[in-house]
């Protein structure tokens, strides 16, 4: 028999995960510790401090690496937190950098308001409609920015001809792997150069945990994220990482339902006469469904639509769910419901990113569907 690798949901269960050899114990123990004797002045066990490295962060690093298909991982206290020090880690003052059209607004406010004051150029373009990244393009461009499926639009990019554009124009892609999780999708074996994660969402699933992470390939730019781990030090603690550690021991069975469950939720809302559009890449007419079916495993388990009714409707609706709470963030296993404009992407009104106002998005969760769908049904019907 060859061996083989251990499939996903083998990994995410084992790797970084062995049995603590001290004790047995089968779940590995949190590294509560911030320091670590030293035998002799820098004779030690492979750390030192905390905040350069730790037991728990390390298995949570070497776990959701493993699941990326990286060979580096970098665990961070936020989701923004991994993000600055990509930017950090890839961008001068004078670079210049291309943002989708489409992304989360914290994204925005961190180029728009940290970094470009800082010296960063940046503008907006479609990532997934090459005239427009042609006009964006600029000599010093460094670096693209997408989200794929993005949010709240969940407009799709395909990954693996922006990552050939890119490169030939001598640039890097970062990919932000939030909403398809490395289970549906992993961006790095399409080309992209680098991977980040709000570990506050899918990942860790149960909306009790911030965190983010970043994967790379590349030995020269691992060995700068690490070394910005370290010296601005946005490293999260080892509780967290052990709450997303174990989070991601079910990831795939939760992907699963969630999709399943999304799925239904957009075909319901296509037909409902108070939803004028649909946004959801399941679906046949979505216009990156054919990229979204090649690159990813299943479609994953958020919704957006635009309610017929327009803005105030939009604005009552969200608060008249009783099994869809109201409320931001997403990918856990409870099913929330949220005003793009007012709320998650308020920080981009104005600028090429602000949303429309009688946009709905919806982060379909694990209950009994039919529940989910009378819940919508009623709330829409008010
Ligand atoms: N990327 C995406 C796609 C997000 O939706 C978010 C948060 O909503 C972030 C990044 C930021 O992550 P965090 O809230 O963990 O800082």
């Amino acid at each position: 028999m060859t061996s083989r690798e251990p499939g996903f949901e083998t990994r995410a269960i084992h790797t970084g995960q062995d049995p603590d050899p001290a004790t047995g114990s089968v779940v590995p123990p949190v590294h509560l510790s911030t320091t670590y004797r030293q035998s002799a002045v820098g004779r030690h066990q492979g750390f030192e401090y905390s905040r350069s490295g730790n037991p728990t962060r390390r298995s949570l690093e070497s776990q959701l690496a493993s699941l990326e298909g990286a060979r580096f991982g970098f665990a961070f206290a936020s989701g923004l937190a991994a993000e600055d020090a990509v930017l950090r880690a890839m961008l001068g003052p004078t670079d210049h950098l291309i943002l989708n059209t489409d992304a989360y607004g914290g994204t925005f406010r961190l180029v728009d308001r940290v970094h470009a004051p800082a010296g960063v150029a940046y503008n907006v373009a479609d990532a997934a409609d090459p005239p427009s990244l042609q006009r964006a393009w600029r000599e010093q461009t460094r670096l693209v920015w997408v989200e794929t499926p993005s949010n709240p639009l969940l407009s799709i990019v395909d990954i693996r001809a922006l990552a050939d554009f890119t490169h030939a124009q001598g640039a890097r892609l970062v990919v932000d792997n939030t909403f398809a999780t490395p289970y549906l999708q992993n961006p790095l074996s399409l080309g992209a150069d680098v991977v980040v994660h709000s570990t506050t969402k899918y990942l860790g699933g149960h909306s009790d945990v911030l965190g983010g992470f970043v994967a790379v390939d590349d030995s020269p730019l691992a060995e700068r994220i690490a070394f910005l781990q370290n010296a601005t030090g946005a490293v999260p603690g080892p509780l967290d990482c052990y709450l997303v550690q174990r989070g991601v021991k079910t990831l795939a069975v939760r992907m699963d339902r969630h999709c399943r469950n999304a799925a239904a939720v957009a075909s319901f809302l296509g037909q409902h006469p108070r939803v004028s559009r649909v946004l959801y890449p399941g679906l046949p007419g979505h216009p990156g469904h054919e990229a979204a079916s090649r690159q990813m495993r299943d479609f994953g388990g958020m919704v957006s639509f635009l309610h017929a009714g327009g803005e105030e409707a939009a604005v009552e609706m969200v608060s008249l769910t009783r099994v869809f709470t109201l409320a931001e963030s997403l990918g856990a296993v409870e099913s929330l419901i949220e005003h793009p404009a007012r709320m998650t992407h308020a920080s981009a009104a104005g600028s090429p990113l602000a949303v429309e106002p009688n946009l709905v998005r919806l982060s379909v969760g694990l209950e009994l569907v039919d529940d989910l769908l009378a819940d919508l049904d009623q709330a829409l019907d008010r």
